[in-house]
């Protein structure tokens, strides 16, 4: 089984919902930077206090930040991992992409979970996160419209990327995931 994973597609999709569960199952780790952001907003430190305005008005982290937090995990990991949230943009990507030469652990699959505008916004304003009002919705939907749906592009460029519909139940879409990893 394909043991380093990237997880794809717009807030909203279900990819933090999936990823829990396919780690949890085949022993990966979750590495989201949404997560790892939010802990340090909790924990107050310096780092999170830089991300917390970004945050909340839903623009995009500095990359110097989100990837030195990736770096620290990633480095001298022994066992297989899955991205959520990361790269967010193609300058992350290719950061990425040095990183996992330097340690030898290229990405094997990229997973595009592909959603409509509609959903997403509902099933957004129904979680309730801090950023997720409505304003603060559109302007995400909006950055990962710029920044992040490149990416899609990039990885089938690569060979790489499979996508699937994130729309129906939660276990429908993991039985989706759970096949194209094999
Ligand atoms: P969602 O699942 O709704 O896309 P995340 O939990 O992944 O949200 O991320 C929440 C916020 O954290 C983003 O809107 C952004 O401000 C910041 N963030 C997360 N990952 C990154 C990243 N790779 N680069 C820059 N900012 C990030």
């Amino acid at each position: 089984m394909k043991q380093r994973l990237l997880f794809l597609g717009p807030p909203g999709a279900g990819k933090g919902t999936q990823a829990d569960r396919l780690c949890k199952k085949n022993n990966l780790l979750h590495l989201s930077t949404g997560d790892l952001l939010r802990s340090e907003v909790q924990a107050g430190t310096d780092l999170g206090q830089k991300a917390q305005t970004i945050m909340s008005k839903g623009g995009l982290v500095s990359d110097e930040l989100v990837l030195s937090i990736v770096k620290n995990k990633l480095i001298g990991l022994d066992s297989g991992w899955l991205l959520d949230g990361f790269p967010r943009n193609v300058f992350q990507a290719q950061a990425l992409e040095d990183l996992l030469v330097q340690v030898d652990q290229p990405i094997q699959l990229v997973v595009f979970l592909k959603i409509d505008d509609g959903l997403l916004i509902q099933r957004l304003l129904a979680r309730g996160r801090d950023d997720d009002n409505e304003e603060v919705i559109r302007h995400r939907l909006e950055v990962y419209k710029n920044m992040t749906a490149p990416l899609v592009d990039h990885y089938r460029g690569k060979g790489l990327l499979k996508a699937i519909s994130g729309s129906g139940t939660i276990d429908e879409i993991s039985n989706r995931i759970q096949e194209i990893l094999e």
